[in-house]
């Protein structure tokens, strides 16, 4: 009995040897591929972990702009799909949003254009050469919500230039005044009401060469606002007293008859905001358009002769002699011509 037994311990003690063994094998590979396993998806985790990191980055600015406290505009109206214009002549188109208790919802107006017809950020439209562009109207914080019209400009028909002998016969309170040969149009002078003579082409081909010299160098011009007849500048100079009041109003736009557009010779460039005169643009046109016959009409720092706030936008044409000699005296216009600039009633 016992001799048989023996060699049946030994077996028994050598197959729970050979099966802790295996265990410990298989506890090895477990652990191997636990640990194999755990590293794939700590990479996966920390992969997903940036994905959302960085999706939630790229939303917040979204997200930032509709969770303001203004509610979102939900859709862009313009009252006009198609309108046509003549070159220099400008309009404003009304644009209604949804929902109505959005309070000055802020709007983008862009052209496909520029060359053909330019708008200004407060939607004023302006035929610059025959053609056709289409204008959009967009929700800033919204670019689902928008409107588009399309502008046609035909060639002007007709228009009296300061040459031609029709200014002469002036009905209302103003005459043309030229001083030196320039013509002055401040808050002194003012331009008859029916004076409509369009965007002066001289003027304009010196624009043009201006921005074609200034996109060889990588820069671009283009008019926001050029030519605006006595009634669009009526239209307008009411709507910014009705926002601001007459004497905020007064610092920043002309009186109907009063304002440079209105003689064609004067152009806003680019955007109508005090961020234009830090732009490489702003500081290109600065330096060089007395070159093309251009002065910075309302200089910084000339606030109470112009009686205008510094506009670097706005440049007036007064061709290359006069603009550079008043470039180069440092003074503004109305120093250089020894004028004022004050309404009348003031
Ligand atoms: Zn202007």
């Amino acid at each position: 009995m016992t001799r048989k037994r023996r060699p049946k311990r030994r077996l028994k003690g050598k197959a729970v040897l050979f099966f802790l063994m295996l265990l410990l094998l298989v506890g090895a590979a477990v652990c191997l591929i636990c640990g194999w396993i755990f590293m794939e998806l700590g990479t996966d985790a920390e992969r997903t972990i940036t994905t959302v990191i960085s999706n939630s980055e790229n939303s917040y600015g979204t997200s930032e702009t509709i969770s303001s406290s203004k509610p979102p505009v939900e859709a862009v109206t313009a009252e006009a799909k198609t309108l046509s214009l003549e070159v220099g002549e400008s309009t404003v188109v009304s644009v209604s949003v949804e929902p109505k208790t959005v309070e000055n919802p802020k709007l983008v107006y862009s052209s496909d254009n520029e060359a053909v017809a330019s708008v200004d950020q407060t939607g004023e439209i302006v035929g610059i050469a025959p053609g056709t562009a289409k204008i959009s109207v967009t929700a800033e914080d919204n670019e689902a919500a928008t409107a588009q019209i399309t502008v046609t400009v035909c060639e002007k028909e007709g228009g009296s230039k300061p040459e031609s002998g029709n200014t002469s016969s002036n009905e209302g309170s103003a005459e043309l005044t030229y001083i030196d040969g320039i013509l002055i149009v401040n808050k002194t002078y003012a331009l008859p009401e029916d004076y409509a003579p369009g965007v002066d082409p001289t003027a304009k081909a010196a624009f043009d060469e201006m921005a074609a010299d200034a996109a060889e160098e990588g820069l671009n011009l283009y008019i926001s606002s050029g030519y605006r007849s006595y009634e669009y500048q009526a239209g307008l100079y009411d709507r910014y007293v009705a926002r601001d009041g007459q004497e905020v109003a007064d610092t920043y736009s002309a009186r109907p008859g009063h304002s440079e557009h209105q003689t064609g010779l004067a152009f806003d460039l680019n955007t109508i905001s005090m961020d234009f005169a830090e732009t490489a643009e702003g500081i290109w046109v600065t330096e060089h358009c007395h070159e093309y016959g251009f002065i910075i009409r309302y200089p910084s720092g000339k606030e109470d002769v112009t009686g205008y706030q510094y506009e670097p936008w706005h440049i007036r044409y007064l061709g290359v002699e006069t603009a550079t000699a008043v470039w180069e005296s440092g003074l503004c216009l109305e120093e250089y011509l020894n004028i004022t600039s004050v309404y009348a009633e003031e």
